[in-house]
């Protein structure tokens, strides 16, 4: 079992960012490494494509050390302002302290750049062995509300609120695109996970929205699936399951579940779709601080992330030749990370992905 989409048929949106007028001409490509494992395995990126000689310039920016007040984090104006430009980036993972201090970085990014939806492809690798072998599905999480929203406060002491935001809006154009990549990409079923049965105000909206959107789509059979029994089918028999279409909260666990069933969070990707076009793709994984400076961590989440980006960008050749690099070096297993069972540093797994090309 593969990557069962054709390369030409990965395009995350209708259409292209740009397409290439000459072999010469490069790509801009903004990269954020962000923070912990990132810069490790954004190096091991960007030595990827120099080794395949992808035609991409990145434009690298950091999170800086203050908050900047244009964006009320750590990221700045200027950064967000170059994804914009290029409309096509790849993301490191950014960390966040919990409970206290600054705005997530990541939820500044999703909010100025109405990154709305979240595609997080989970599939069986060829050569590396788990429970399933069969796994290939697509989780798109509603990135932008839900739990997410930010709006929490005290209400006396001993009582804290946290509002869940869903809209019609945002609800339907996660719908939309659940439904129009699943058309696209010849798929078969789009689920709908849920609580409505507790949260039936917020939940309900969410999946009145997805019927309306199904209505129009007859061709894809629509289903939904209670969120608990989700997770219990997931587990049991995830060859159940085509694409997901949920609210944001449920799209972060359901995802990291999917990733535990095909090996880990080292080998599932991401990309995030924004308004105007916009595609910024990073692992589904965080920063991992336990690992941080280590050289241990597994660079596959991102080199996949990157492989999803160059797709989207029509670089098809190249995102099969470094994606079956990737795979293969896996499946010689002679080169694995540790948290594949391997004893490989990031580097000596990074040049052997670059042996392979
Ligand atoms: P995590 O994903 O960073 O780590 C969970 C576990 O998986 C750790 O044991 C880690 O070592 C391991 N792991 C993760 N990626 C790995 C890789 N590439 N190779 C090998 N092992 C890997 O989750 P966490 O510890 O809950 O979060 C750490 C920080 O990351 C937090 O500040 C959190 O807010 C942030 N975070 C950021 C993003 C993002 O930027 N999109 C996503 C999730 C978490």
């Amino acid at each position: 079992t593969a990557l069962i989409e054709s390369p030409s048929s990965l395009r995350l949106l209708s259409s292209p960012v740009r397409a290439l007028s000459s072999s010469t001409e490069t790509i801009r490509a903004t990269l954020f490494p962000g923070d912990g494992i990132g810069p490790e395995i954004a190096e091991s990126v960007k030595q990827v494509f120099n080794a395949a000689e992808v035609p991409i310039e990145w434009e690298e920016h950091f999170v800086g050390d203050k908050v900047d007040p244009r964006t009320e984090s750590f990221l700045t104006w200027e950064s967000l302002e170059s994804v914009r430009q290029n409309k096509v980036g790849l993301k490191g993972p950014m960390a966040t302290p919990i409970g206290k201090g600054h705005r997530s970085l990541n939820l500044t990014l999703r909010k100025e750049l109405g990154l709305y939806a979240n595609v997080r492809p989970c599939y069986s690798l060829p050569g590396y062995k788990t429970r399933y072998d069969d796994v290939n599905l697509v989780t798109i999480r509603e990135n932008t509300e839900g739990e997410y929203s930010g709006l929490e406060h005290q209400v006396v002491r001993g009582v804290v609120e946290s509002l869940k935001i869903i809209t019609r809006q945002a609800s339907l154009r996660v719908a939309e695109y659940a439904f129009h990549y699943a058309k696209a990409h010849g798929r078969k079923r789009v689920s709908a996970i849920h609580k409505a049965n507790i949260m039936r105000k917020t939940d309900g909206l969410f999946l009145k929205c997805c019927r309306e959107v199904a209505e129009k789509y007859p061709e894809i059979t629509y289903e939904e699936v209670i969120i608990d029994n989700c997770c219990m089918m997931l587990v049991k028999n995830p060859a159940l399951f085509d694409v997901l279409v949920m609210p944001n909260l449920y799209g972060d666990i359901i995802s990291d579940l999917c990733a535990g069933l095909v090996g880990g969070l080292g080998l599932t990707p991401s990309c995030n779709i924004g308004e105007g076009g916009i595609a910024l793709a990073e692992a589904v994984h965080g920063s991992a601080p336990d690992i941080a400076g280590k050289n241990l961590a597994n660079p596959t989440a991102l080199l996949l992330s990157s492989v999803m980006m160059l797709r989207h960008l029509g670089l098809n050749d190249k995102a099969e030749r470094i994606h079956d690099a990737i795979i293969k070096t896996i499946a010689e297993g002679k080169y694995r990370t540790v948290d594949l069972g391997g004893t490989s540093s990031t580097t000596d797994f990074t040049k052997a992905v670059r042996d392979n090309l």
